[in-house]
């Protein structure tokens, strides 16, 4: 049996487990949704699994829901960050929540030397990934990190974690990954518009774990791209196979 709603709860889950909701989620259920007692909701929350739950009480500001049986158990994406250097609005907004479909573990948005954008606000895109999982059917919510400065990032980088880095200079150069790489940690970087500098191609080719990577021979926007490499990663190295 699958509801039809599915919401993304912090809170425990469980048989029997009574779930108080938030005021929004209230308002959403209830007032927007029209559900009523007795109503079937999916909840998730990042830990375990998804749980068919039914309301217990319906308010205008508040409400229960019961946790009846787990519906699906817990499934993590693969160990994919996404590093990308945020662009305008709303095709910023498209890179988040294709990530969370497609796969991420964690999204970080990087400030490159040619970053169009200064800032980000961490809390919506965060609320687009939460989105997105409920949308896509996904038992667990990829994390959105704050903007951090890419050379910073690989200043600090984690020992072991591979780094495919998408190159539009590199156009016509394939993919070359071991199947010894699949079950490390890995990290898919996308530029910003304005593409890397001499400066920053330089690093990253010289870096150990980085590997640079082709997405063909047309030069693609940086929201394709996320899509195309997490498309390519996924099918090589993820889950999808
Ligand atoms: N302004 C740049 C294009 C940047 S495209 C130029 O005109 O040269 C934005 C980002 O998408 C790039 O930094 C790269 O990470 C990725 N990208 C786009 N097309 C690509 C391709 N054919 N191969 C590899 N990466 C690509």
């Amino acid at each position: 049996m699958t509801a039809k709603i599915r919401l993304y709860v912090e809170h425990p889950l469980g048989r029997g487990q009574s779930v108080r909701l938030a005021r929004e989620q209230a308002h959403y259920l209830f007032g927007v949704m029209r559900l009523a007692v007795g109503g079937q909701v999916a909840l998730f929350n990042g830990q375990d699994g998804e749980w068919l739950a039914e309301v217990a009480e319906a308010g205008k500001r508040g409400g229960t829901l019961t946790c009846v049986a787990q519906t699906k158990p817990l499934q993590l994406p693969p160990d994919l960050w996404l590093l990308f250097a945020p662009i305008k609005k709303a095709r910023t907004d498209f890179i988040v929540e294709k990530a969370a479909e497609m796969g991420a573990v964690r999204i970080v948005p990087v400030q490159t030397d040619f970053t169009n954008s200064e800032r980000i606000r961490q809390d919506r895109l965060q609320a687009h990934a939460v989105e997105a999982a409920e949308q896509c059917g996904g038992t667990f919510v990829p994390e959105v990190a704050e903007l951090q400065r890419l050379d910073r990032m690989l200043d600090a980088w984690p020992e072991s974690r591979q780094l495919m880095f998408c190159d539009e200079a590199e156009v016509g150069s394939a993919l070359r990954l071991a199947e010894n790489e699949r079950h490390l940690p890995w990290a898919i970087l996308i530029g910003p518009e304005g593409g890397f500098s001499d400066r920053e191609r330089t690093r990253l080719t010289g870096l150990p774990f980085a590997h640079v990577v082709s997405l063909g021979p047309r030069i693609l926007r940086a929201d394709t791209a996320a899509v195309a490499a997490m498309t390519m990663w996924q099918q090589v190295l993820g889950d999808w196979s």
